[in-house]
Order: structure tokens, then sequence, then C-alpha cells
């Protein structure tokens, strides 16, 4: 080969290394239409939508749906072979139970301290009053709730370690404030694990995001209006969950009241705070969906002082005279949909 050639060959090798070297620094991906695969279950309680992209979307999928029957199937408080059936039904007996449902009742211990009491899991037979899962809703008498209160809070939790459980006879457990969002993580584990790209779960409107965008974008969720169709916010985000708790999915009217399915751990009634839906947003998915839960309790200087405390969440509650109360964190990130335009955002 003559020298020129050589030359030329040499400097087009050059070159192509000085490309994908800058490639990865910059990001570039030569994948920017990869392959998408979806699926929509019925688990949970709720509809849950799968979106994953990449080669392995498909066998990801597969995996999730799997990954998702297999933990209802632990947390459910109804079904009875559940881990939380056998600790409701064991009275006060220790129970051995998965690794999942420890975890997920030993950090709800925490929450439950984390939020002043707000998020409490032991709540479930006080919520059984109210009819909340089941068909027959009802408005309890006060002493019913007397009663039932008599046998809820953390205190009746017992931690053995080594996975064994106790609740005291007379204290049930009910996980449904916290699993969806144990379960979003927990999905977009096995979808990344499974070689799946990046991707979405919605488990009833509640949004876990995982991996990056192939065109580099931010995630956009839009948080749904509790009371009207489509969205009034959207948030761009990172690799998070974007959790909502309204008043507006489980309810029933009596005599021109409106009772929904948030119970204040206080009363033993649903709550009645300034708020009418909260958005948590974070990186741990079950600590947002318990934060939903306490500060649609709490309101919006319970917000408020729990971010200033915290600091590991944003929020965005859309209040009874529809403002919207956001954190800091969220400055910049947030649009308000077309039909919203006129609502002001306050951040604080
Ligand atoms: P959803 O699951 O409807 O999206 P939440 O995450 O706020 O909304 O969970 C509400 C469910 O949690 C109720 O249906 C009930 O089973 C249970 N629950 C109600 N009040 C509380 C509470 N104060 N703390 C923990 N769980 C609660
Ligand atoms: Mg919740």
């Amino acid at each position: 080969m003559c020298d020129i050639m050589k030359k030329f060959k040499l400097l087009i090798v050059a070159s192509l290394v000085l490309i994908s070297m800058l490639c990865t620094l910059w990001g570039c991906n030569t994948n920017t239409n990869p392959q998408k695969a979806q699926a929509e279950i019925y688990a949970l309680d709720t509809i849950i939508e799968i979106t994953a992209y990449g080669e392995k979307a498909q066998e990801a999928i597969t995996a999730a749906k799997a990954e998702i029957y297999a933990l209802e199937k632990l947390f459910s408080v109804t079904d009875t072979d559940s881990d939380t059936h056998r600790i409701n039904t064991a009275q006060g007996n220790p129970v051995k139970v998965s690794d999942e449902v420890y975890t997920i009742i030993e950090k709800s211990l925490e929450y439950n301290t984390l939020t002043k009491g707000n998020f409490d899991i032991t709540l479930y037979n006080v919520t059984k009053l109210w009819g909340f899962t089941t068909d027959s809703q009802r408005v309890p008498e006060d002493y019913e709730i007397t009663e039932a209160l008599k046998n809820t809070g953390s205190h009746k939790v017992t931690l053995y370690g080594n996975n064994e459980i106790s609740v005291s006879e007379g204290t049930a457990l009910d996980l449904g404030a916290v699993a969806k969002g144990y379960i979003g993580d927990r999905v977009a584990e096995v979808l990344s694990d499974s070689g799946a790209e990046y991707g979405i779960i919605s488990l009833g409107g509640n949004i876990r995001t995982f991996g990056e965008k192939a065109d580099g974008s931010k995630w956009r969720t839009g948080i749904r209006h509790p009371h009207e169709n489509g969205y009034f916010i959207i948030a761009d985000t990172g690799e998070v969950s974007v959790i909502t708790s309204g008043a507006y999915q489980r309810n029933f009217t009596v005599d021109g009241k409106t009772y929904h399915h948030i119970i204040n751990p206080e009363t033993g009634y649903p709550s009645e705070s300034d708020a009418q839906s909260v958005t948590i947003i974070g990186t741990d998915g079950a600590l947002c969906d318990a934060l939903s839960t306490a500060v649609f309790i709490g309101g919006t200087e319970y917000a408020d002082k729990l971010y200033k405390e915290l600091q590991n969440f944003e929020y965005i509650i859309l209040s009874k005279d529809n403002t919207v109360y956001a954190s800091q964190g969220l400055k910049g990130s947030l649009e308000l949909s077309h039909n919203y335009k006129d609502m002001e955002i306050i951040y604080r």
C-alpha cells in the first residue's frame, strides 16, 4: 500500500476513534428509535400500564408483570393467602413473612414517625367500618370508630427480626397507601435488570419513570385534575416516582356529604384539610406514596413544614381554593396545562 493510502487510512481510523470518544462524552445515542413494548394489566385494584424501550423491552415487560402479580399476592389485604392477611388473622402471634412485606412494614413504621402519625398502616379495622374495601359503604356510628381506634397505632406492631411480625389482637394492617409506590420501584428494577433501557410504569395514576430517554429529553408527567377531565399541570422530571393522593377515586355521598377513603388516624374520619390533591415526587416510591397520603391529611402548612424538615421530596398540592402550592425544588419544572393557565402557582 502506498504511503499516502496508509496515511489516509490512519486519518480515518483516528477520526472514528475521536467521534466515538466525543459521543461517550456528550452522551450521543446512536439508537434514537429503540423498540417499544407496552402492557396493560389489572392488579392491585387498579389499572397498571407498563411501557418499556430497548431491544429486550418485551421480555422485560413479561418479567415485570410476573413481579406485580407476585407482590400483589404478598401484599393484598383481601387475598387469604397473603402475608398481610396471615398477620391480620394470627390473633397476636408472630408470623413469618417475605422479605418484601417485612421491609415495607418496617419502613411504614418509620414513616408513621416521620409523618407525625398521619400515615398509619394499622387503620384497617377503621377503614373496614367505612367499607372502602368492599361494595357496601356506610357512615359508621361514632362508638364503632372510637372502639376501632383503640386498636390502632404503631405500638400495636412488633418486629422480631428474622422476618417475623405480629400485631396485637384486634389490630389489622393495610399496606394500600404505600404498596403501589414500593411496587413501582420494584417493577422499574425488574425492567432495568431484564435489559429494558428506559420506560414508564403507571399504577392507577402513580407514575414511576426509569432510565434516560433516547433523545435525552426529560420525562413529562401530567397530574390529573381531581374533579375534571385531563391534566392540570405537567412536571418535568428525571428518574422518579410521581405519586398522587386525592379524594376523587374512592368516595360515597350520604345526605349531601361526601366521604372519602383517606382517614385521619386521630379521628377515624375522612381527613378534612385544605388539599384537593397531593402529588409527591422523589426517588423512593414507598416514601412518596406514604407522604402523599400523609400530606393529603395534613394540608398545605403541614407539607411546608415536612418539606423543610425531611428535604428528600418535592410536592405539588392543588388546594381547595384552586391554587397550586409547590415546593421550591420544582421551580422551572412545572407547566400549567392549557385550560388551567389562569391558576396561580405559589412556590414555598
Ligand atoms: P390510593 O391508594 O387510592 O392511590 P393512598 O395512597 O392515599 O391512595 O392510599 C389510600 C388507602 O390507604 C386507603 O384506601 C386505605 O386503604 C389506606 N389508608 C387510609 N387512610 C390511611 C392513613 N391515614 N394511613 C395509611 N393508610 C391509609
Ligand atoms: Mg399513598
